[in-house]
């Protein structure tokens, strides 16, 4: 059975030439980074390669980079170098929309005595910008946007929001996981401070991330240990991981067009036909200010579950908008904060692509789902 893989913002394929290109820093060149002799050197002068292949996906400098462990890394880190830089301030501003390396953080963080403001959308998923800017305060450690959403793929403005996060003196990070490799993301043209990425998120392998963050920002490392990344973050470096995210990100940047283009076309095609087969299917998040690879579609009165289910049998892998806790199917935090009708939130079903998508995935897709759904809503007590 052939492989429908459309669940790229959960993971993605990691590139071949990303293989090739960690291939001999595993038992050839495995040296230490921090060691002295030449021998460790060659694998230094790789990382450096791959901060600078990094930096420059972003356009910042490779001395703004700092290789963590992952996405979620990235955004602990950025969240606890604000408030331990900062101990006397004691509020926090986010989304309600936020992945849970931020919400859950956010979440422990009130347990602990800190206010946090979770701003929220609108139906389309849109931040309430009036909403963040009012709850800014003195006592205001941290602003965390994050840049794109994983599940609907809604894009933030965040240039215009970190703008006047700094004009108030206020640091403001962003989870850019989502939209690094797949849009356009320009560290020159904002004034955010601290951006996370993923790694695997970007067709590099898992246990790799990074944060940019602006030089001259205040900044305390999450772990403490050894001198790598300038002091910024110990521990021995995943050297073929961070390798292999360099040249992962020296391709997305190559691929920028294609994912702006080719990519959003299979995406609205996959939305557009479905929505002429099916009755009853929303789309989740602002349409024209959306991830191109990014399809939240709801299917109304049928269980997400059960759809992904069916799509698994013939080999079409996505993800729904729901997550089973304890026993109970409750919709996902993201479509609830948008206010997505208790009988379409249940099912919602998420597609997304990435540049190793083909026509021939879509029609798949197109050709195999509306008699799923068909039969779904056959079961379904509530369908007319
Ligand atoms: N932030 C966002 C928006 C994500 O989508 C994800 C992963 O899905 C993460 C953070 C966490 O990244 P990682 O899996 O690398 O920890």
């Amino acid at each position: 059975m052939k492989t429908i893989y459309v669940d790229n913002n959960a993971t993605t394929k990691v590139d071949p030439q990303v293989v090739e290109s960690m291939l001999p820093y595993f038992s050839e060149l495995y040296g230490n980074p921090s060691s002295m002799h030449y021998f460790g050197g060659k694998v230094t002068y790789k990382i450096e390669e791959a901060r600078a292949q990094v930096a420059s996906l972003i356009n910042a400098s490779s001395e703004e980079i700092v290789f963590t462990s992952c996405g979620t890394e990235s955004d602990s880190t950025a969240i606890h170098a604000a408030i331990s830089s900062f101990p006397d301030k004691r509020h926090i501003v986010t989304s309600r929309v936020e992945h849970p390396a931020v919400k859950s953080l956010c979440e422990g963080l009130v347990k602990k005595g800190y206010r946090v403001t979770f701003v929220p959308v609108d139906r389309k998923g849109a931040l309430d910008i009036d909403y963040l800017y009012d709850s800014l305060t003195d006592d205001t450690a941290i602003v965390s946007i994050m840049w794109a959403n994983n599940e609907t793929g809604v894009i933030f403005p965040i240039e215009e929001i970190s703008n006047v996060v700094k004009q108030k003196g206020i640091p403001f990070h962003t989870d850019a996981v989502q939209a690094v490799g797949k849009i356009p993301v320009d560290v020159s043209q904002s004034s955010l401070d601290i951006l996370s990425i993923s790694g695997h998120k970007i067709h590099a392998p898992k246990g790799v991330g990074a944060l940019f963050i602006r030089k001259g920002t205040p900044f305390s490392p999450f772990l403490i240990g050894g001198h790598q990344e300038r002091g910024r973050r110990g521990g021995t470096e995943n050297v073929v991981s961070i390798i292999g995210f360099g040249k992962a990100s020296e391709l997305a940047a190559n691929h920028m067009g294609e994912s702006l283009n080719r990519v959003r076309q299979l995406r609205d095609k996959l939305e557009n036909e479905l929505i002429k087969r099916i009755p009853n299917v929303l789309i989740n998040g602002d349409n024209d200010n959306r991830l191109p690879n990014t399809a939240s579609l709801s299917f109304e009165y049928v269980e997400g579950e059960s759809i992904l289910l069916m799509m698994d049998e013939l080999g079409i892998c996505a993800s729904s908008g729901s997550a089973c806790t304890s026993g109970s199917l409750e919709p996902s935090h993201v479509l609830r904060a948008m206010g997505v009708p208790f009988t379409a939130a249940h099912g919602s079903i998420r597609f997304s692509l990435s540049i190793y998508n083909t026509e021939e995935d879509i029609d798949f897709i197109i050709e195999r789902l509306p008699p799923i759904i068909e039969h779904l809503r056959k079961l379904s007590p509530f369908w007319k």
